[in-house]
């Protein structure tokens, strides 16, 4: 009896496992055909400075437009396109555009932000990587100061010293270097010190949500903005929703701060039709591409 039960069990387990083996590589194919289709586009979420109202930076974020199915949250694809090592080819599609989209807002009159790019862990395994960067600011004229790379602390921390050469290589053409999702990746802050010199620690959305409320999160905030203070780098709070959650941030001198409350994730024309015609607004209505001082 409890071999049969035992056997019904691995069945059910065999066919989601099949299922979701099944969906991956659907999944893997569909992606290969997105990216010669061109079925890729960024949307570009910007990020606010707290103590003026000022555009600090605008971050790339990839969507893949579905012929059937619609819009992919990059939750869903960006892990097959790691595993596969899709990730490699779209990565520096990803680089390319958001330079190329960076340097045209620049030569619209936009030249005081920053344009942030997510890096995956396969990309920075990936030989080629400082040679793509260098290549995207090149072909695009963007000035390396102006792009800034966003790296997860838990893809550094998969082999930490071979992260650290290969960010002394982008450190060495002049980019930033962003720790994204901080807080949630299970790192022992000795290691922090591979990631360093880093411009800016972005605080995740798990502890802006809490931030209104009791509990550990405020605190845990406060012990990241002064860590980032102390470490001479830009602390950006990921996620924020709601005018709370803003002015809790800046009564702590949170310097930076993303989220819906602010902008959401736009095409880059919607970015830009909505600095031209909000422009006469007030700061906190005028979210995008205003120039800061
Ligand atoms: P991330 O880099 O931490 O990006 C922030 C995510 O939070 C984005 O999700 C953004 O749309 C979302 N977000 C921003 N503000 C709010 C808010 O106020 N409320 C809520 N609920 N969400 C907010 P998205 O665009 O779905 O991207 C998810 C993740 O996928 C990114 O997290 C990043 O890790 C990865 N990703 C996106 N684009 C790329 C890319 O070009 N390359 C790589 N390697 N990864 C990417
Ligand atoms: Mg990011
Ligand atoms: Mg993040
Ligand atoms: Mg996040």
């Amino acid at each position: 009896h409890a071999k049969a039960q035992g056997k019904a069990r691995l069945e059910v387990f065999d066919r989601s496992l099949r299922t979701r083996a099944v969906e991956r590589l659907e999944l893997e194919a569909g992606l290969r055909e997105a990216i010669l289709d061109g079925q890729l586009e960024l949307h570009y979420q910007s990020e606010i400075r707290l103590g003026d109202g000022a555009l600090y930076g605008m971050e790339a974020l990839l969507r893949w437009d579905h012929p059937e199915h619609g819009m992919i949250s990059p939750a869903r694809f960006i892990p097959v396109a790691e595993q596969s090592g899709l990730i490699v080819p779209i990565g520096a599609w990803v680089l390319q555009t958001a330079c190329e989209q960076a340097a045209a807002w620049r030569a619209a009159g936009h030249t005081g932000f920053v344009m942030a790019v997510n890096l995956s862990p396969r990309q920075l395994s990936s030989p080629s990587l400082a040679r793509v960067v260098d290549d995207a600011l090149r072909n695009s004229g963007l000035p390396a100061h102006a792009l800034c790379l966003e790296i997860t602390e838990s893809a550094i921390m998969e082999d930490p010293e071979a992260a650290q050469a290969v960010l002394q290589r982008l450190k060495a053409l002049g980019v930033k270097l962003a720790i994204d999702d901080f807080g949630v990746g299970h790192s022992s802050l000795s290691k922090l010190k591979y990631l360093l010199p880093v411009d800016v620690v972005k605080i995740d959305k798990s502890f802006v949500d809490g931030i209104t409320e009791q509990g550990d999160d405020r605190a845990i905030i406060a012990a990241i903005i002064s860590l980032a203070h102390e470490l001479g780098a830009v602390a950006i709070a990921e996620g924020v929703e709601d005018s709370a959650q803003a002015d809790a941030l800046r009564a702590m001198n949170c310097h930076v701060a993303q989220g819906y409350h602010f902008a959401k994730p736009l095409p880059a024309y919607r970015c830009l039709s909505q600095s031209e015609t909000l422009s006469a607004a007030s700061p906190a209505l005028s979210p995008t591409l205003r120039t800061p001082v």
